[in-house]
């Protein structure tokens, strides 16, 4: 799996919607690329705040935009 693919699958990867064998590459790749380590920590992170803000209910779609904003100048303020 590449880096192109692996970062196409994260999301499935984080909502365990992958099969075991397409798991496990994304694991390897992600345990030896640190672009797709900071991919996946960032997918990661809007997961946790997403489930946090929704505690178990469906989001609406302003509730998911707030919360990406939220994250995105997060991720900005980051890498300064
Ligand atoms: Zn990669």
């Amino acid at each position: 799996m590449d880096c192109q693919e692996t970062q196409q699958h994260v999301h499935e990867y984080l909502h365990n919607s992958l099969s075991e064998a397409e798991a496990q590459e994304i694991t390897a790749h992600i345990a030896n690329c640190d672009h797709c380590e900071s991919h996946y920590d960032m997918e990661a992170l809007v997961n946790s705040v997403l489930q946090e803000a929704c505690a178990g209910d469906e989001p609406t779609e302003a509730t998911v935009d707030r919360i990406l904003t939220k994250i995105r100048s997060i991720a900005a303020g980051g890498e300064h």
